[in-house]
């Protein structure tokens, strides 16, 4: 148990050295969590030798409980914001992963009220689906640090797997830490393009039924899986990948 507890730790930091290397949120803001069993969760601590998202090591990765708060231990403390992760989990028992960053394409999409309209399609299929299931909007622009704001995020999220929070960034969410990562790599692109559109002033149609039924989800292993072991290879290549 104790080398599998290990390999999820591991997962969660190079999960967070992701986020940052791909520059998707501030130097030092954001985090990652893991279910791990019913009520304990792998969540990224900030530490006494804290120095960012993006040399996250698996010591920062802390296994605590939803009700903590505060010190967790070894000097490490859970996130201000830990309520987006422990209210999320709570409230949708289906989600093993949660994702919070800080990605300035959500700040600018959000600020700006960018429709997010289903305009392209096999340029990123994901990102299409996104925009076609739609986007729930937190308006707060605030830190989420209370389990109330928490509760009330997950109400926004509602049954969907992402939520933009204006002024503030997004929480994405899925089965495992990969998962929860490419969603916020299709938020990214979906927000990306539609703040490009916008600021070309162009309002393209929709797509149409008939190009609907050739956009298929082309599955984990590809979207989720394949996506992860890419920028771990990236990681690897900026010699960024050795979380400890
Ligand atoms: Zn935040």
């Amino acid at each position: 148990m104790a080398g599998e507890l290990d390999e999820l730790r591991r997962t969660v930091a190079l999960g967070c050295r992701i986020v940052a290397a791909a520059g998707l949120t501030t130097p030092l803001l954001g985090h990652i969590s893991l279910r791990v069993g019913r009520d304990r969760v792998l969540v990224r601590c900030r530490g006494p030798r804290e120095r960012g998202l993006l040399f996250t090591t698996v010591a920062d990765v802390r296994l605590v409980s939803l009700d903590d708060e505060g010190d967790v231990g070894d000097g490490y403390r859970l996130p201000h914001e830990y309520p987006i992760h422990a209210e999320i989990l709570r409230a949708r028992p289906d989600l093993v992963s949660v994702l919070h960053a800080h990605p300035r394409s959500a700040l600018l999409g959000g600020l700006a009220r960018v429709p997010l309209r289903p305009v392209f399609g096999a340029y990123d299929i994901p990102a299409f689906l996104l925009a076609d299931g739609g986007v729930p909007v937190y308006p707060h622009a605030g830190l989420v640090r209370t389990a109330a704001a928490g509760a009330r995020l997950a109400r926004v999220l509602g049954g969907s797997a992402v939520v933009l929070l204006r002024g503030h960034g997004v929480v994405t969410a899925g089965q495992d830490v990969p998962q929860a990562l490419s969603r916020l790599l299709a938020l990214d692109e979906l927000l990306r393009i539609s703040v490009e559109l916008a600021r070309l002033g162009a309002a393209p149609a929709e797509v149409s039924e008939q190009d609907r039924a050739h956009l298929p989800d082309l599955g984990a292993a590809f979207n989720e899986q394949a996506l992860w072991r890419h920028h771990v290879a990236l990681l690897e290549l900026r010699g960024l990948a050795d979380a400890g």
